[in-house]
């Protein structure tokens, strides 16, 4: 028998959701991010899932090779590049596109014997993450063009802050430097994650890059995913392994962190921060208990947390438990954890099984 924590990743929901990013962008490619195992989601499940999106990107190569070798036909971008000779040989023998952001990169790949490869010029217009700048770009482009090794080019840029609604100044800031530093090109454009997509309709160009609107979350700080109409992926779910009935004074887990102050039921779920749940949520963090909210109690342990029964009826052995997704945001769950919806869903645990349903 195995432990009764899995995360249940919902097919139909990703189908949804990508509906939903087309119907922002009708007139523009799609790029599917599925960096870091599909956000936890799982890398050939979510690609089966998105099959008809026009490409993927993501940033570990062997991740892009397994999905070429799956069959799929479409461009897949590798977001980092390469950093050694051989990985370009790799991504032309699998036909993967590549971002170069840097001038080693462009050394490395002119001096490589590779030809006719895809390549993403991307650009750092200001979140000073990747890029080349912007007085390194017309030399890069020179050096790229009409040359044996690349193919197609691509000019691409990130925004820092596409998500903040006070920090409209800022991705219009970038999107000018963008847009006067390419001006005088005329290569394909991708600019936007889903947050751009959302807010920003002036940079959705050629191709767009969703990454967590696809898995369901909110990539707005003001919007939830319901206002979105965005459906949530993953459902991480448990049962109870425990009851415990509590006297006035009695503490729960390491430390006694909580202390009840009256006779009280609560329940011990199999689920701890190995498994990716976060660990220094406090008590209150909410959880839904038989389609019912409730709340944790005390210390989250490696394997398991605490919960609080009262007034949850006939609450009892082997009860579902949903820790975050169908009933449960997982960005409220990130709210009290003070980190985002992407830290707790790509850092969901391997030990957790994903179980992938058509539809939930
Ligand atoms: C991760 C990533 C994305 C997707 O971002 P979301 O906020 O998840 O939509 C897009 N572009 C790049 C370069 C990324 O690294």
């Amino acid at each position: 028998m195995s432990r009764p924590i899995q995360a249940i990743i919902d097919h139909s929901a990703l189908v949804h959701n990508l509906s939903i990013v087309r119907q922002y962008v009708p007139h523009t490619r799609i790029f599917a991010v599925l960096k870091a195992d599909a956000y936890g989601h799982g890398l050939l499940h979510t690609a089966n899932a998105l099959k008809n999106v026009d490409g993927f990107a993501l940033l570990e190569l062997d991740a892009a090779i397994t999905l070429r070798t799956a069959g799929y036909q479409q461009p897949i971008l590798l977001l980092e590049g390469f950093f050694s000779t051989m990985e370009i040989a790799l991504i032309e023998q699998y036909q993967l596109s590549t971002v170069i952001h840097h001038p080693e990169q462009v050394s490395m790949l002119t001096d490589s014997q590779s030809r006719k490869i895809d390549i993403f010029i991307k650009v750092n217009t200001g979140m000073n993450r990747l890029g080349l700048s912007p007085k390194q770009l017309p030399q890069v482009i020179q050096k790229l063009t009409n040359n044996q090794q690349v193919k197609n080019i691509t000019l691409m840029t990130h925004f820092a802050s596409a998500d903040d609604p006070h920090e409209k100044a800022s991705v219009f800031r970038q999107l000018q430097c963008f847009e006067v530093i390419t001006e005088k090109y005329n290569y394909p454009c991708s600019l936007a994650n889903s947050a751009a997509i959302v807010n920003y309709p002036e940079t959705h160009s050629d191709w767009v890059r969703p990454g967590i609107m696809l898995y369901g979350a909110s990539p707005l700080s003001d919007k939830t995913a319901t206002d979105l109409n965005l459906l949530p992926v993953m459902t991480l779910s448990s049962k109870i392994i425990a009851i415990h009935d509590l006297e006035a004074g009695d503490k729960v887990g390491y430390h006694g962190l909580f202390k009840a102050d009256y006779r009280m039921r609560i329940g011990i779920v199999a689920c701890g921060y190995a498994d990716g749940y976060p660990r220094h949520v406090p008590t209150g963090t909410p959880v839904l208990i038989n389609n019912q909210r409730g709340r944790l109690l005390g210390r989250v342990s490696m394997d398991m947390l605490a919960i609080d029964l009262t007034g949850i009826e006939n609450a009892k052995l082997g009860d579902p438990v949903v820790l975050w997704g169908k009933g449960m945001p997982v960005e409220e769950i990130a709210t009290y954890a003070e980190t985002s919806s992407y830290e707790l869903l790509c850092g969901l645990a391997a030990r957790v099984d994903r179980k992938f349903l058509k539809s939930f």
